[in-house]
């Protein structure tokens, strides 16, 4: 074929390219684009001819550097730069320059590609990496966390276990002692019935009773255990005497007085107040028992009750054997016993339970201890009502 009129040819080629080509004198005036290139910024070709180049273009600087000095190694790959479109609309374009000599004159030309929507979704995937990447790390910590808690409540039930292990241990040694000591007392009453020897089986019926007393003790405090342990205690709020439930507990704890040891009581209320009576009837009693327990011979422990405007002190001082500094965190753990009283008689759960009870009260108990020197527990109790009924015992 003989291509007759080849200035149409080259307009056609010209402005059936699929990239935008826009040729520039040195004045960045605009002496040709094709069509493609109008349509990228929104042109009608006639329009878009004469107008200056750098209007249309973020990076001015790039054609400035570009007419300066064309043959610059930069110059030979492409370049991304942000476009106008004639509505103002930013385009991200990718460009290729050239340069070119006609009739003498110096021109350069520009290959315009739109990779506005290539850009578009590469921005989308980076910001879904970044969310992902959040999401990764959120869920990395929770797992991290998942895992400490795992670990913690393993290591709590392990621990756990070995407590309970030698619970039993101890809590078997506990029952069997007093048990064995009531076989033999009973032997020895019957012994002392034939003998008609009164008053030594009467001796050994009253360490009986205590023995009993004291099995009995042990068996409520696991009964009791079980009620702090799956927090089922209800208390029941009445009025009622301090000073009787304690003139009784204190007579029951007496067969446990060590020789020439005894309890002081200070207790000034005279009324009746408002609070469960059960409660403070277990509370007391497992401070005096273990006073009396930690403390030695010819010892005085101090019981000391206050009533004041907001709530109840209860104060049990001895001037016992006390708590090794570094053991002190763990005295209100379950079957927790300090290194200093494995000699002697205990389950370790006494303490566990006094603290569930004065919770479930909403009161507080604390401690103050020193080695051989002494140890005073203080229980605080908020009041539920006004002491307001008031009535004085004479
Ligand atoms: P236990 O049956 O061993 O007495 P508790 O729960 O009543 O159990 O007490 C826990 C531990 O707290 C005791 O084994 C003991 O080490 C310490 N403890 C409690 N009260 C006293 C006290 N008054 N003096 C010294 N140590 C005490």
């Amino acid at each position: 074929m003989e291509l007759n009129d080849k200035t149409a040819f080259y307009k056609v080629c010209f402005d059936s390219m699929q990239v935008g080509i826009v040729v520039f004198d040195q004045n960045k005036k605009i002496v040709l684009a094709n069509i493609p290139a109008s349509k990228l910024f929104g042109f009608k070709k006639n329009k878009f001819l004469g107008r200056k180049i750098d209007d249309f273009v973020k990076e001015k600087y790039l054609i400035d550097k570009f007419i300066q000095s064309p043959s610059k190694k930069e110059f030979k790959s492409t370049q991304e730069i942000t476009g106008y479109s004639e509505k103002g609309n930013e385009l991200f374009l990718e460009l290729s320059f050239g340069e070119m000599k006609y009739e003498g004159h110096i021109y350069f030309k520009a290959l315009i590609s739109d990779i506005t929507e290539r850009k578009l979704k590469e921005a989308k995937i980076s910001h879904l990496n970044v969310q992902l990447e959040k999401e990764v790390k959120v869920s990395n910590e929770e797992l991290k966390k998942v895992i400490a808690q795992l670990k913690s409540s393993l290591s709590k039930e392990i621990e756990l276990n070995k407590l309970k292990t030698k619970f039993i241990a101890m809590a078997s040694h506990e029952f069997k002692t007093p048990l064995s000591a009531i076989l033999s007392s009973t032997e020895l009453m019957a012994k002392y019935s034939e003998l008609d020897n009164v008053e030594k089986r009467d001796e050994h019926l009253q360490k009986v009773k205590g023995l009993i007393a004291r099995l009995n003790g042990m068996l409520d405090d696991m009964l009791k255990l079980e009620n702090v342990e799956s927090s089922i205690i209800e208390p029941r709020y009445r009025w009622f005497y301090l000073n009787e439930i304690i003139l009784k507990l204190t007579q029951l704890l007496n067969p446990f007085l060590k020789k020439n040891q005894f309890i002081k009581i200070e207790n000034e209320i005279r009324f009746e107040i408002f609070q469960d009576p059960e409660i403070l009837n277990i509370v007391i009693t497992n401070l005096l028992n273990n006073a009396i327990k930690y403390s030695g011979e010819a010892s005085t422990i101090l019981l000391r009750i206050e009533q004041f405007e907001k709530h109840l002190e209860i104060t049990v001082k001895d001037s016992g054997i006390g708590i090794p500094s570094n053991e002190k965190h763990l005295i209100f753990q379950r079957f927790f016993r300090a290194k200093n009283v494995l000699y002697s008689s205990g389950t370790g759960i006494g303490l566990n339970i006094v603290k569930g009870y004065v919770e479930s009260l909403n009161g507080t108990i604390y401690f103050e201890s020193e080695e051989n020197v002494g140890t005073t527990f203080t229980v605080i109790l908020p009041n539920m009502i006004n002491n307001e009924k008031e009535s004085f015992i004479n």
